[in-house]
């Protein structure tokens, strides 16, 4: 029986989690239940997992989890412990009693808990992508020395990973994510100005975290992908390679030396890289409906526009530059999707945002976990203040009706 704590468990990839575990409940217990806010559905999973530990986001959040577990009538000596904050959070990842967490916070929230799981040499899977953006030296160095092993879920990193056991590592040339292209794969890029938070959310083929979509939108997140692939696989930038394949079938290729492809397909259902996940080196019967191979079908594959998506250009200029570089990348993106969101920023301008602030954030070495999020909160800063700047010498409205 596999212990588990599972960081984010009110998100998206929390939930999928779930529904993978609920579907085999003689193989794994639920030990800690880590969300941020959403009482509600924490304690439904409260009600349903019986974890020992639960953790929300801040103090007025576990007043409100403890008033909904009232409401759901589970006797109180029924309740888990309950917890709030950052402490508790890696208290829960690094308990002794659990011994696989799946690390699915978004953004560096995530990190602390992630980073000390790592460090007490707990099987990770890891869902989180701004762990090993903005920390991936001090992550990748925590895991070496302690021999905890990270599991990709990101389904490309997740494909990656299979593809590779195919062969020696020292065999391998390259390695080419997948990415769906978004929503905006065809919109002239003279376009892409007045495009509006609803349709930049509008994923057409994951239903996902909103950051996660919006980054998607602006080809950020496969950024972020190759930060990650590099930092788990041991490539350098030049050996990642991203294409488009609008159907989000193939995850993953991986280019042996003498140019046979080993590629990795599977139903574009996150639930498929949980369960590997949770089950590797074994493998259980599919969660979710499998590729139906009686119906026609067409997987196109076409090169990235870096002109249209300078996101994704940043991304790989961030990784060579190294250091604090990919860490204030994260930060900024984040502080610059959050101003298009709110209708402080047209969708261009994210990456313009992020340019600037890359420019004006001092690069360091960060080589603990608290000098990171020290980067974190100074790119933040930056970020925020071009947004600022921004906003307040612009005269009509954003996007017109
Ligand atoms: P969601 O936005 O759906 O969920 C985020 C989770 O993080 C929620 O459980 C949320 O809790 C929790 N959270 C946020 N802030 C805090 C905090 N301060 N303390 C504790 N918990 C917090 O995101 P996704 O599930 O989509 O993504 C999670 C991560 O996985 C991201 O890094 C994303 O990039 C990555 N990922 C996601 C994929 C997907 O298909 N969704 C695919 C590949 C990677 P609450 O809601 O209770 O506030």
């Amino acid at each position: 029986m596999k212990t588990i704590t599972l960081l984010g468990s009110t998100g998206s990839i929390g939930t999928s989690t779930l529904d993978v575990i609920r579907r085999r409940p003689e193989q794994y217990r639920v030990f800690a239940l880590v969300a941020g806010r959403n009482v509600e559905v924490l304690a439904a999973q409260v009600v349903e997992f019986r974890p020992e530990v639960a953790v929300v986001g801040s103090e007025e959040a576990l007043d409100e989890l403890a008033a909904c577990l009232d409401r759901a009538g589970l006797p109180r000596t029924d309740w888990p412990e309950l917890a709030a904050g950052d402490r508790a959070r890696v208290e829960a990842a690094t308990a002794p009693e659990t011994d696989f967490v799946m690390s699915a916070i978004v953004g560096v929230a995530g990190l602390e808990a992630t980073y000390e799981a790592v460090r007490r040499g707990k099987t990770v899977g890891l869902a989180n992508k701004e762990v090993l953006v903005a920390a991936g030296a001090v992550v990748m160095e925590a895991a070496r020395a302690s021999g905890a092993e990270l599991i990709p879920v990101d389904s490309e990193h997740n494909g990656a990973h299979q593809c590779l056991r195919a062969g020696r590592r020292s065999e391998v040339s390259r390695l080419i994510l997948t990415a769906s292209g978004g929503p905006f794969r065809n919109t002239p890029v003279e376009k892409l100005a007045t495009v509006r938070p609803e349709e930049a959310l509008n994923h057409p083929t994951w239903r996902m975290g909103k950051r996660i979509t919006l980054d998607s939108a602006t080809l950020m997140n496969k950024g972020f992908e190759v930060i990650e692939a590099c930092w788990l696989f041991g490539f350098s930038p030049s050996e990642v390679e991203v294409v488009i394949h609008p159907q989000s079938t193939v995850h993953a290729l991986v280019e042996f030396r003498d140019g046979s492809i080993i590629a990795q397909a599977s139903a574009t259902d996150m639930r498929m890289p949980i369960q590997y996940a949770l089950t590797y080196p074994e493998r259980q019967a599919a969660p979710v409906p499998k590729l139906d191979w009686s119906q026609a079908r067409c997987w196109e594959f076409h090169p990235p526009d870096l002109n249209k998506f300078p996101l994704l250009r940043l991304a790989y200029q961030a990784f060579e530059e190294g250091g604090s570089a990919p860490c204030t990348l994260n930060a900024a993106d984040e502080v610059a999707a959050e101003a298009f969101l709110k209708g402080q920023a047209g969708f261009l301008e994210i990456a313009e945002i992020v340019e600037e602030t890359l420019e004006r954030v001092p690069r360091r070495q960060p080589t603990s976990i608290g000098e990171v999020l020290e980067v974190d909160r100074e790119s933040r800063r930056a970020a925020q203040r071009i947004v600022e700047r921004r906003s307040a010498g612009r005269r009509g409205p954003l996007v017109r009706n």
